[in-house]
């Protein structure tokens, strides 16, 4: 068995998502199919030991860095005793989290200590009232979050906008205000068709951001940048002010040739590709007591189904599964 995991198309896999939780205390509408108030954990979600086994077969294979994501990955309690187990995994240089900021408040402190260095935020509005109506959250209760994790040292925090049309590109000039303000990087994302609401919200709501883009460029001067562990955005510095934004573009401008990541479902199911079908259970074989050499075979041998680029431009989402299930 070769080590590191590269896939047929000469791709590097070093970067691992794993999805904590399908369930959310927030209902984006174009995100979450119902609101679940049990967020009790089932017997087929991967428990904590088996998370750290999977995620540490990765890190012996190259993979240095690790995302938590959801759903809405503070729901599921004891995150910060799995974050803490992620952290301390060898060959792991990097963990970080997406949330949507609503129990931040609390947690921050936590989720620092226990070796989370950099977060992504959601955040679609500004404005209390259509905050409400996009994710049926309270805004104020984003801010405090947002406030916590500075004053507890993360950075970068980043602000990821999905931008719609017609819902918030309204907000976008507000979102740069805002972030300057806070020295928060900011974001923006296309709408994709993943399940039934995105397929309707990327049909009627769809804006491509080269529109955004040209719609900033008039007001400021944004200057080609790179940022460390950027991921697929592409990043400018509005003039000299140190403010980076990004624009991550899978509709108008793919970026599936630089992809570097794969994603560990909830269920224990390895995803190689956000927008395919393409996967592996790895739950039964673990329940199944795999060693943690064929563990890693495995993991190897999977990466023979990622493919060159998603589908997500051809006019039907073939992708039914939520974001949430996977992880955004
Ligand atoms: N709950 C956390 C959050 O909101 O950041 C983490 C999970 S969420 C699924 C991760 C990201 O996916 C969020 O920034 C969200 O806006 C984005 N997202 C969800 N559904 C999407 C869709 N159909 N198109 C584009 N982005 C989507
Ligand atoms: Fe929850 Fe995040 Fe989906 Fe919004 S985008 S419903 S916060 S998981």
């Amino acid at each position: 068995m070769g080590k590191g995991l590269v896939d047929p198309f000469g791709r590097t896999i070093s970067y691992l998502r794993v999805s904590v939780t399908d369930r959310c205390d927030l209902r984006c509408f174009y995100c979450m199919p119902e609101h679940f108030h049990d967020y009790t954990v089932p017997d087929n979600w991967l428990t904590f030991d088996e998370i750290e086994r999977v995620t540490g077969a990765f890190a012996t294979l190259g993979v240095s860095r690790i995302r938590l994501t959801g759903g809405e990955p503070l729901v599921r309690k004891g995150l910060p005793e799995l974050a803490g187990r992620l952290s301390a995994l060898p060959g792991i240089t990097d963990l970080s989290l997406s949330t949507n900021a609503n129990r931040l408040a609390q947690d921050a402190q936590t989720l620092k200590q226990a070796g989370i260095t950099r977060l992504n935020v959601s955040l679609d509005s500004l404005q209390p009232r259509r905050f409400q109506l996009i994710t049926k959250g309270k805004l104020g209760k984003i801010m405090d979050g947002l406030m916590a994790a500075k004053a507890a040292g993360f950075a970068p925090i980043k602000l990821n906008m999905v931008v719609m049309k017609g819902i918030n590109d309204d907000e976008v000039l507000d979102m740069v205000e805002f972030c300057l303000e806070h020295r928060f990087t900011l974001r923006f994302i296309e709408t994709m068709p993943m399940g039934e609401t995105g397929r309707s919200t990327s049909d009627s709501h769809y804006l491509s951001l080269q529109t955004v883009k040209a719609r900033l460029a008039e007001r400021y001067n944004l200057l080609p940048s790179i940022m460390d562990g950027g991921g697929p955005a592409q990043y400018f510095t509005i003039g000299n002010t140190g403010l980076r934004i990004g624009f991550i573009t899978p509709i108008s401008q793919h970026f599936c040739e630089t992809c570097n990541r794969v994603r560990l479902g909830v269920d224990g199911t390895l995803y190689l590709c956000l927008g395919h079908e393409h996967s592996v259970a790895l739950r039964p074989l673990l329940r199944a007591g795999i060693s943690d050499r064929e563990l890693q075979a495995t993991i190897q041998q999977a990466l023979a189904l990622k493919p060159l680029q998603h589908v997500f431009n051809n006019g039907h989402s073939q992708v039914m599964r939520f974001m949430s299930m996977t992880g955004g």
